[in-house]
């Protein structure tokens, strides 16, 4: 057996170039050949033969005759039969022998043998016809025209046939190549589906229009949830309806998207056959319908359980470890502080001989420490976006402007601060304190980044619902381990007594309890650059009204409950109050406080404590007495709020903790006088927040 070289296995495909089809066109030309060795006979003959119209052709001698017949075709021989040499019998015999001429009809031409006996050789030497000399133009030229036209029909035929033949071998090299490209694409098809078994993917197709009816779903879905494929096609609301029901409203979101926007992508929770929600992340893309059909989705989908998790631990971990510096910290700090505080009290008790300038500033060193303590606490409520807001409409570009002296001074003169603000308003719905408070915290941050000095370019822009602030520096950039952590509280880079680690944890919390966001950029040795992101607001733009501190302080008579769990703030509260001349009754939580609205006893004002023990709030305690006593004012305080419940815009006014007499002497004037303004517009969220307590 031979084996097949490479080379010929490569090229076995059966006849595979195509042959170009049979001539059928061009006219069939007929030839005639005259053999004479005399020079008029032949002559006369062209002259008889000419007005046909074919192309005659003379030969003087058997050989030359040949000759000619051994490369060129005739319809017809003349053969003279008296020739010098080879004769016209040997002539045709040889004619006759040959096989490209051994049908080509030969005539004879002769003067002498006229016999029988002659005419009969002539024949059986091959002759198919014998024509006596002189010729007879008229019966040469019909004779000739019978045998022309013999092989002009024959000529046909063999034409037609070739084509008939040529239209097979076409027709079967066609199939043959048809066969080899239906093999080639079965092995393509064959591939391609191994591959799509082989990988955890499902691909499907599906409607664009609700319920997104899947037309295709690959068969891999089954390792992944356990139902097979023709489940999800054959029952359109299969899929959606083990969808996990909090995922659900995003997904139709999602999918319904893809109409506008051409893809989507989500990720959801669906209930597998086990009875066990895995992770799915399922991402598609619109195909445009082709010639009039339906537009289609054609998407992938995975199972990112595994990955979710891991992120979940990762985050996890992360919080641990935040966690972990964060009480580190707050109790370094502390420490620091409630060792100064302790200290000066501890010396107060001790040494009474002091005289009164020493007891003052002991006094005063007491509260410096107090007041770092509160700014602490604000700052880690802030970053744990449980501080109370006090959103009002701004114009962020001119407050940056109004607000670049002070950052000028705090950053010095080696920095310079360059203003690149838009020329519009641009109005957000923010806490301008805690903004102002942000752009401090970003400016000494990158005053600290650029100890040579350099620029801090603070430009915005609007950017169509959202309103951009970057805040940029020129400094030394930060590795990209730093920039990961720099929101964490208490991470510094900076030297003990430094850096606290809480201006990027302030900055992240204000944005996103702003319901925005903040994007960093840095490398080092190629500056920072911090995006605080910021929705825009189209509400009207409100004075500031800042909680100055009052120079006077008043007091008043009228009568008052206090409400609060604590019994130290409670009692010192009690001092405040009475101290201001204010009526005061007591009670430690909302229990207390409706037991004593019950007695019917008048008050002017109810002051309470939001977060309270035994399950009702102040907020709730406010109502309560609202509608016991319709037109009762009301004062909240409170250290935090309470989990998403942000009462920015609640019905309650609210004074933050901690507090000093003359803050609370005076929001309480304002409100017992009827002064306090008027309650902000409330967002719906913050309704909802507030009402959800
Ligand atoms: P602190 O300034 O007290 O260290 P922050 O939260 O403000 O705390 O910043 C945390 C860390 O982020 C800094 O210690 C510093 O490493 C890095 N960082 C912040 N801003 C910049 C900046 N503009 N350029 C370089 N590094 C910065
Ligand atoms: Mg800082």
């Amino acid at each position: 057996m031979t084996r097949a070289s490479p080379a010929s296995l490569l090229t076995r495909s059966w006849r595979a170039e195509p042959q170009a089809p049979p001539d059928l066109d061009t006219p069939i030309k007929a030839r005639v050949l005259i053999v004479d060795d005399d020079e008029r006979n032949a002559f006369a003959a062209v002259q008889a033969l000419e007005e046909l119209g074919h192309e005659l052709v003379t030969a003087k001698s058997g050989e030359e005759a040949l000759r000619m017949l051994l490369t060129e075709e005739f319809a017809v021989i003349l053969l003279d039969l008296h020739m010098p040499g080879m004769d016209g019998y040997e002539t045709a015999a040889l004619i006759r022998t040959r096989k490209r001429t051994a049908r080509t009809p030969i005539v004879f031409l002769t003067a002498i043998f006229r016999d029988e006996a002659h005419v009969f050789q002539a024949y059986s030497a091959g002759a198919v016809d014998v024509v006596f000399k002189p010729v007879d133009p008229f019966i040469l030229k019909s004779k000739v025209t019978v045998l022309v036209d013999l092989y002009m029909k024959t000529e046909e035929v063999k034409r037609q046939a070739a084509y008939q033949q040529w239209l097979l071998d076409e027709h079967a090299r066609l199939q043959a190549e048809k066969a080899q490209t239906e093999r080639a694409l079965r092995r393509t098809e064959a591939r391609q589906e191994a591959i799509l078994q082989s990988l955890p993917i499902v691909f499907t197709s599906r409607s664009i229009d609700p319920p997104f009816a899947p037309q295709f779903v690959s068969e891999s879905v089954k390792d992944i949830t356990g139902f097979p494929a023709s489940r999800f096609v054959d029952e359109p609301e299969f899929g959606s309806s083990r969808i996990h029901p909090e995922d659900l409203d995003r997904v139709i979101e999602a999918v319904s998207g893809a109409a506008r926007t051409g893809r989507y992508a989500c990720e959801f929770r669906w209930l597998c056959a086990d009875g066990q929600y895995r992770v799915l992340s399922d991402q598609g893309v619109v195909a445009p319908g082709e010639g009039g059909e339906p537009r289609e989705i054609f998407g992938v989908m995975l199972d990112a359980t595994d990955r979710h998790s891991l992120e979940e631990q990762l985050a996890q971990a992360r919080k641990m470890e935040a966690v972990g510096q964060l009480t580190g910290g707050v109790a370094h700090d502390f420490n620091n502080l409630l060792t100064v505080v302790l200290g000066n009290i501890d010396m107060l008790g001790r040494k009474k001989d002091e005289d009164e300038a020493r007891r003052m500033r002991r006094i005063d060193a007491i509260r410096q420490a107090a007041e770092r303590g509160r700014d602490l606490t604000r700052q880690l409520l802030a970053f744990s976006r449980r501080q109370h807001l006090s959103p009002v409409t701004v114009d962020a570009n001119a407050l940056i402007r109004d607000f670049a002296p002070l950052m000028r001074q705090a950053v010095g003169e080696a920095v310079t601060i360059d203003l690149q603000l838009s020329d519009e308003q641009l109005c957000a719905h923010v806490d301008p304190t805690q903004l102002e408070t942000a752009l401090l915290n970003l400016a000494v941050n990158a005053r600290d980044a650029m100890p040579d000095g350099g620029t801090v370019t603070i430009h915005t822009t609007r950017e169509g619902e959202r309103i951009a602030i970057e805040v940029r520096d020129t400094g030394v950039g930060m590795s990209p381990e730093v920039r990961d952590r720099v929101f964490e509280p208490f991470f510094t880079t900076k030297e003990v007594g430094k850096g606290s680690g809480l201006g990027l944890s302030q900055v992240y919390g204000f944005v996103r309890q702003s319901e925005g966001e903040v994007h960093v950029e840095s490398a080092p040795g190629k500056g920072t650059s911090f995006q605080l992101i910021l929705p825009a607001s189209t509400a009207p733009l409100e004075p500031m009204a800042a909680d100055v501190r009052p120079k006077v302080i008043r007091g008043g008579d009228e009568r008052i409950l206090l409400v609060e769990d604590d019994p130290t703030v409670l009692a010192l509260t009690l001092d405040m109050l009475t101290g201001l001349g204010y009526q005061v009754h007591t009670a430690t939580n909302a229990a207390e406080a409706l037991e004593f609205l019950h007695t019917g006893e008048e008050i002017d004002l109810l002051f309470t404590d939001v977060v309270m023990p035994g399950g009702v709030s102040g907020v709730s305690l406010a109502r309560t007495a609202r509608e016991l006593r319709p037109g009762l004012k009301v004062l909240l305080t409170s250290g935090f709020v309470g989990e998403g419940a942000v009462i920015e815009n609640a019905e309650f006014p609210l004074l933050d903790k901690p507090y000093e007499t003359a803050l609370l002497a005076a929001k309480l004037r304002r409100l017992l006088d009827g002064e306090e303004p008027p309650k902000r517009k409330g967002r719906p969220k913050a309704e909802r927040a507030a009402a959800a307590e």
